[in-house]
């Protein structure tokens, strides 16, 4: 029962690091874009935080939330 539930819990950390390293990589662009995208759009899933940017995915890849769940941010 206890080994169970440490392995959900590691799963679930190995999962956040993806998800910071995505953030990271997102930040990283848009500064690096900075200089001509005045108005690029971002779009957060408010499911499971994943982030599109320009234009919100028909479904989210991660959670397969709908498009008109995004929200820009
Ligand atoms: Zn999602």
């Amino acid at each position: 029962m206890e080994s169970h539930a440490k392995s959900r819990c590691s799963t679930f950390a190995i999962y956040d690091e993806a998800l910071r390293a995505r953030l990271c990589a997102v930040a990283l662009a848009t500064v690096a874009q900075e200089d001509d995208t005045d108005d690029m759009r971002l779009f957060l899933c408010p499911t499971c935080g994943h982030i599109e940017p320009n234009l919100p995915p028909a479904s989210c890849p991660i959670c397969a939330a709908r498009a008109e769940q995004f929200v820009q941010v």
